[in-house]
């Protein structure tokens, strides 16, 4: 029989219910379990495809083309049990199928309502993730507790427990518990008040992760112990990690975490073997090198905008036991102030994916800058695509070229909508989305990183490489070194002469871990490394 564990958050949002789930996740699948993680959203967007990263941050692409909730992405970082569309559900879809049923007539003759039909429907959303194959389902409710929208969800997993035994599920609470600087202590009330909002709809929390800024002493436990009816071993603290999040599952199991939710839910795990996390951890603390990699996307000062590409940077830095220091540089700052004097002294060039016209300018500043100087490049979807613009107009000498996203009368539309796409007049999901396969070049950037002929990536854009251009952009050393569709689409391409210039269709960000970092960000980042060792032995040349 499945087990459920059921995520809610209360007091503040961003405490980080995401991390902690996939930490959660994590352990109990290094403890041999089988587990499954999805998240269920109160918002009422059918997917988060549509919002702004402004408002929302990234948004995390699953193999089966699902656009979903960033947490997701800390899931599959963490974890690796499969995502699919079942695992992020939200308030919109939640009732766009109920609404749809009603106009199927599936529900003749009754009343359709919040308790039984949108409950009845959550409560299908949880069982379809349980089967003969799972042990554990780890359910995260976003939101927090006490919104108007997230009601539905917490009276869906409070009646959940009836039907498939309370023995069956365990509710994890993450709160707060703040330090108050006039005081000089800690404060349990937030902690108390939101626990006692949930105990109003009938939920009864099991364990406590309580997130705070300093250690919590057995006495300010006992009492939460005490006031939110739970015992003390439950009442389990979560300190902020400056250095990594990569701590967080480490720091639960010291607290003992994991060994509660065995014993809880009476399940048959093995012991746990963390040796392989800790050295990462230990990797990230004692860097052989250093090196600076300028991110010039649209969202500088959003760093969820472009959260997998940070984590993927992370990774790669582990893998070369190198500290990586990624710094947002605004495209539109680019354009303004030009490259030379925001991206001089940086190892590496990264243009990630996005949307729109604004900041176009800077980011195609940034690559020329990026190519002329041989510093290494990793051009993302629009990152590519501007790559491509940048070297029509000035390494193959077309005029005005453009994407026909930014200018739809440009002479030359170096990128541009494929027949398919310009029928589809609805915006949201209806990008090419998912993995799909390409072909490598033997021979090439790419192909030498992967050490693979054929490739899975995941992808989310409307427009494609223009194959009218290819010829002439081939018989100025653009080398097309990755094609999907039997060679139809542009998937990579790259310079001969540029020590390191890769541009991808696809989004190589979605597929790492830091256990096993994606090739792509591992070359990048040792390309990087290269050019700083031999920055650095040029000048001690100089000096010496
Ligand atoms: N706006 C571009 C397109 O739709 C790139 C998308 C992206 O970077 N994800 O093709």
């Amino acid at each position: 029989m499945t087990k459920h564990i059921f995520v809610t958050g209360g007091v503040v949002s961003s405490l980080g219910k995401g991390l902690t789930s996939a930490s959660v996740g994590m352990l109990l699948e290094r403890r041999g379990l089988r587990v499954k993680m999805q998240k269920l959203d109160p918002y009422i967007n059918v997917d988060p495809g549509t919002m702004s990263p402004y408002q929302h941050g990234e948004v995390y692409v699953l193999d089966d083309g699902s656009e979903t909730d960033l947490d997701l992405g800390h899931y599959e970082r963490f974890t690796n049990g499969p995502l699919t569309r079942d695992s992020n559900y939200t308030t919109g879809q939640i009732y766009q199928t109920v609404i749809e049923k009603e106009r199927r007539g599936e529900f003749l003759g009754q009343t359709v309502q919040v308790i039984p039909h949108i409950t009845n429907e959550i409560k299908s959303v949880i069982k379809r993730l349980a089967d003969s194959e799972t042990d554990v389902v780890i359910t995260e409710i976003g939101g927090t507790v006490g919104d108007i929208e997230s009601l539905p969800f917490l009276e869906a997993i409070r009646q959940f427990s009836l039907d498939v035994g309370k023995g069956n599920c365990l509710y994890i609470h993450l709160t707060l518990v703040p330090y108050l600087k006039a005081a000089a202590e800690l404060k349990t009330k937030p902690t108390q008040h939101s626990v006692g909002q949930l105990r109003e709809i009938g939920i009864q929390p099991d364990v406590l992760v309580c997130r705070t800024e300093r250690n919590i002493s057995r006495e300010q436990r006992e009492k939460i112990a005490l006031f939110c009816n739970v015992p003390l071993e439950a009442v389990i603290e979560e300190k902020d990690k400056d250095f990594s999040i990569y701590e967080v599952p480490l720091s639960l199991y010291e607290k003992g975490l994991d060994e509660l939710i065995v014993q809880r839910l009476n399940l048959h795990a093995h012991s746990l073997e963390l040796d392989d996390w800790r050295d990462l951890l230990h990797r990230l603390r004692n860097p052989q090198h250093e090196i600076s990699i300028a991110m010039v996307g649209k969202y500088a000062k959003h760093k969820d905008a472009y959260k997998s590409i940070f984590e993927s940077l992370d990774h790669a830095g582990m893998q070369h036991y190198s500290q990586v220091r990624v710094v947002s540089i605004s495209s539109e700052q680019v354009e303004a102030e030009g490259p030379e004097r925001l991206l001089s002294g940086y190892d590496g060039i990264l243009v990630p994916g996005g949307f729109g016209e604004r900041g176009i300018a800077g980011k195609i500043m940034a690559i020329q800058f990026a190519r002329e100087r041989q510093i290494p490049f990793l051009g993302i979807c629009l990152g590519m695509q501007c790559a491509a613009i940048e070297i029509a107009r000035n390494v193959v000498g077309l005029e005005g070229a453009d994407s026909s996203e930014f200018n739809k009368d440009s002479p030359h539309p170096v990128i541009c909508l494929l027949d398919e796409q310009k029928k589809i007049t609805d915006k949201g999901g209806t990008m090419r989305l998912g993995a799909q396969t390409a072909q490598l070049l033997p021979d090439s950037i790419a192909s030498r990183c992967y050490g693979a002929s054929v490739i899975s990536e995941r992808h989310r854009h409307r427009y494609e490489f223009n194959n009218a251009y290819r010829a002439a952009f081939s018989e100025r050393g653009v080398r097309f070194t990755g094609t999907s569709h039997g060679g139809t689409l542009v998937e990579v391409f790259e310079l001969a002469g540029h020590p390191w210039f890769v541009a991808v269709q696809f989004h190589p960000e979605f597929r790492s871990q830091p256990t096993a970092p994606h090739p792509l960000f591992a070359g990048f980042v040792a390309a990087a490394i290269q050019r700083r060792t031999e920055r650095t032995e040029s000048v001690q040349e100089v000096e010496s």
